[in-house]
């Protein structure tokens, strides 16, 4: 068992090493996507969910996540994307579709992405749903527009949920070719560039019964949400981790004067300590996962992710006021760990109503 886990840890470290670190600089200045990386990892095994219980399977890739976020949060980030989009499959009862696409996405040939960050506001009231279903013979016939999804590409699915009426909606997977969607991709943001993220119009797209995950989205919704936040986690700790090793990087600079500074990374790795002890109870708790202690959590670790990135140009200076130096990068890759859904506005309505 502990070789076993040693050995998985090495796998990954030497994934990064090879697959990712090479083009970290590209993923950032040139939106350069690293599909390869998230390929390679599934190719590895490391999604595999055979012989493997839930939150067995939720920690171990959580902590993929947080291995990959030290190294490059954005591509975390569309790591995230597909395992929130491998969660809809395995909680899916259609087997149709699990069938035709679980091994594929847990072995890395097919990659997935997700556009619940308009329903995850509309369950939550803070929007009106955009996309909308009409019922036609075989499926429906999606109309609306997602502002952005992440993680898209050639024979890459993604998840989404439309209104069917009043009282129903339903959740499915559609492949980024299928005829009547139009992608317009989008690069001009701050950071997370090479996200591979787009507009998605939907015109008129007929989505067949076999795409459809849940006939009741509202159900279903409930099912996925605590593995579609629980895997953001390890995004801001992963970043967290990799500021409090930058900020002892630079310790001794100008006579060790960053001593003076109000936070140090011993601050930071203690606050980091405490949430990830936090994961660990309610996972270890024999009841299936709240998704209000999960985002309680999260809400917590995008608080200490914004300070950790602060106090890291603090600490550098003017060197992590360059452009592309990393706590610049961390900095602008925080801000979108903040605004990724749920959002710090949206978990604090959460928590509070
Ligand atoms: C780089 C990037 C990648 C993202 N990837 C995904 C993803 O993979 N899946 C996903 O579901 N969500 C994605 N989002 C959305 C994200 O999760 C948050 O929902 C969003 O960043 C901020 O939400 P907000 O609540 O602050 O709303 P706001 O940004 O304030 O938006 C409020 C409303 O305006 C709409 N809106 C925002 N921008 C535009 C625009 N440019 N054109 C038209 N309407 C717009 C929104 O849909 C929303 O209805 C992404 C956002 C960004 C910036």
């Amino acid at each position: 068992m502990e070789s076993c886990i040693v050995e998985k840890n090495l796998m990954i470290e030497q994934l990064i090493e090879k697959e990712l670190k090479p083009f970290v600089k590209k993923i950032d200045a040139d939106a350069f996507y690293a599909d390869g990386f998230l390929k390679k990892l599934g190719e590895a095994g490391l999604f595999s969910s055979i012989n493997k219980q839930d939150k067995e399977m939720l920690l171990d890739e959580m902590h993929v996540v947080k291995e990959t976020a030290k190294v490059c949060m954005t591509t975390a980030f569309c790591l995230w994307c597909h395992l929130a989009a491998l969660t809809y499959i395995r909680k899916t009862d259609n087997l149709e579709i699990k069938n035709k696409l679980l091994s594929s996405f847990e072995n890395g040939e097919i990659l997935g992405a997700t556009g619940l960050s308009n329903p995850m506001k509309y369950y939550a009231g803070l929007e009106k749903l955009n996309l909308s279903a009409e019922p036609v013979e075989g499926g429906y016939i999606i109309n609306g527009v997602l502002a952005s999804v992440s993680n898209l590409g050639e024979n890459h699915w993604f998840g989404l949920v439309a209104g069917v009426s009043e009282n129903k909606r339903i959740m499915g997977v559609v492949p980024c070719n299928v005829s009547g969607l139009k992608l317009k991709e989008k690069v001009d943001y701050l950071g997370i560039n090479g996200s591979s993220t787009y507009a998605c119009a939907f015109n008129d797209v007929f989505i067949p019964k076999e795409w459809i995950l849940s006939e009741n989205a509202d159900l279903f919704v409930e099912k996925i949400r605590p593995a579609f936040i629980a895997y953001q986690i390890p995004l801001g700790l992963g970043v967290t981790q990799a500021s409090i090793e930058l900020i002892e990087k630079v310790g001794q600079k100008q006579n060790g004067c960053n001593l003076y500074l109000k936070t140090q990374s011993d601050d930071l790795q203690e606050e980091a300590r405490k949430l990830e002890e936090k994961v660990l109870t309610i996972f270890n708790r024999d009841e299936s996962l709240n998704w209000k202690d999960v985002a309680d959590i999260r809400l917590k670790v995008a608080y200490l992710t914004l300070k950790a990135v602060q106090t890291n140009m603090l600490h550098n200076g003017s060197a992590g006021y360059l452009k592309d130096s990393a706590p610049s990068r961390k900095l602008r890759e925080a801000y979108f760990f903040a605004n990724l859904t749920p959002t710090v506005k949206h978990l604090e309505k959460v928590l509070t109503v």
